[in-house]
């Protein structure tokens, strides 16, 4: 069936309303009216071809959340009415040792949520700046948190997880110092969850303005990362530092803060690289640096539950869909607090 989105045909034009299709629910899918969806960076990236090979239309989008509205005939773990959620993974090959592991976001055939492929129906996969979408029972989340924290839950299925699962991967919790680079959308997700694991946060900034915000999202200390003498204060002093940064930056000024043995991850995926940072800041002191990439389904849900269980959603900023390419722009501004959502009504208004 066709339906509304929003969508870009090439990575110099804005995002525009277009028709798409859904396929019918299969014996294993299930169809969702999307309610809301969030912006992520990786959207952006996307739809300017800033990474390697989109293909057009791009329909954006991987924080999607909404009602369950059919199930196939063999769908057992769904119902009509549930509220339901769809992170950045639509289908993997479901036999290889990462997605027996749970571990499908390091499957070699995960299909992404956008600009995967697809034969169903036969093209690449269409995001969540959609009305509806269909997908295979595996892929489906479940939500916990009230109905009325739905559009604030949306960001959990990229920006939520994302963080979670490097905290959890490098143990962060009580004892233990942990830095978070970068108070974005990834950014301050991982303020939240860092602090509820129990660590010791440390905020990273290069922005003045959100000082008093990191705070309150949960930091115990805030640095301003352009300031080198608060940057000093913090050398050799951390566990793990995780890098949410979206463009290419100078990593040693945070490899020095790692003390013996700790790890820095990046989850910040930048068009250009980082300069090499220099192998005597890691050699020294037995430092690694890291990187992750979003997280399974099963530790998706883990990390729903978690935050369901501890009040946790995004900071977000609701917007209608004509309002997406100034959301661009403000988001590479760094001057989002701290996710957009678009509030998928406003497809058909
Ligand atoms: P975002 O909301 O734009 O946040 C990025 C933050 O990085 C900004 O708010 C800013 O924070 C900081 N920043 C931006 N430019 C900077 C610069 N030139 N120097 C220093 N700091 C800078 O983006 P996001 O949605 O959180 O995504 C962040 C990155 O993660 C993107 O590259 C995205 O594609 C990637 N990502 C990766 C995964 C994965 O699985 N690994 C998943 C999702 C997203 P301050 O103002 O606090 O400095
Ligand atoms: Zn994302
Ligand atoms: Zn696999």
């Amino acid at each position: 069936m066709t339906i509304k989105a929003y969508g870009t045909y090439g990575a110099d034009k804005p995002l525009e309303p277009l028709e798409i299709t859904r396929r019918a629910p299969g014996p294993h899918d299930v169809q969702i009216e999307i309610a809301y969806c969030g912006i992520c960076h990786s959207d952006l990236h996307q739809a300017r071809a800033e990474w390697v090979g989109t293909h057009w239309p791009c329909v954006p989008g991987h924080e999607i959340v909404g009602r369950v509205s059919a199930v196939g005939a063999h769908v057992s773990g769904f119902r009509t009415g549930e509220l339901v959620g769809i992170g950045c993974i639509v289908d993997s090959c479901r036999h290889c040792p990462d997605c027996e592991d749970g571990l499908e976001n390091y499957c070699d055939g995960m299909v992404g949520t956008y600009n995967g492929p697809t034969d169903d129906p036969p093209g690449h996969t269409l995001g969540g700046y959609s009305q509806r979408i269909v997908v295979h029972e595996r892929y489906v989340l479940r939500i916990r948190h009230p109905e009325e924290q739905l559009a604030a839950v949306a960001p959990l299925l990229c920006a939520g997880i994302t963080t979670y699962s490097p905290l959890k991967h490098w143990k962060a919790g009580p004892g233990k110092k942990v830095g978070v680079v970068g108070i974005g959308g990834l950014g301050h997700m991982g303020i939240k969850l860092a602090h509820a694991m129990g660590a010791h946060v440390v905020a990273f900034t290069t922005s003045e303005s959100k000082r008093e915000d990191a705070h309150a999202l949960g930091a115990d200390e805030v640095v301003v990362s352009r300031n080198p003498d608060e940057m000093a204060a913090h050398a050799k002093s951390f566990d793990f530092i995780l890098n949410t940064v979206a463009a290419p930056h100078d990593l040693d000024g945070f490899l020095v803060l790692l003390k013996r043995d700790g790890t820095m991850t990046l989850v910040g995926a930048p068009a250009t690289p980082h300069p090499s940072p220099n192998v005597f800041n890691l050699i020294t002191k037995r430092r690694a640096l890291a990187g992750s990439m979003i997280g399974g389904i099963p530790e998706t849900q883990e990390m729903l539950d978690f935050c369901a269980e501890h009040g946790i959603v995004s900071d977000i900023e609701l917007i209608r869909a004509d309002a997406i390419n100034g959301a661009y722009e403000r988001m590479l501004k760094g001057d989002v607090k701290y996710r957009f959502v678009i509030d998928t009504a406003s497809l058909s208004a």
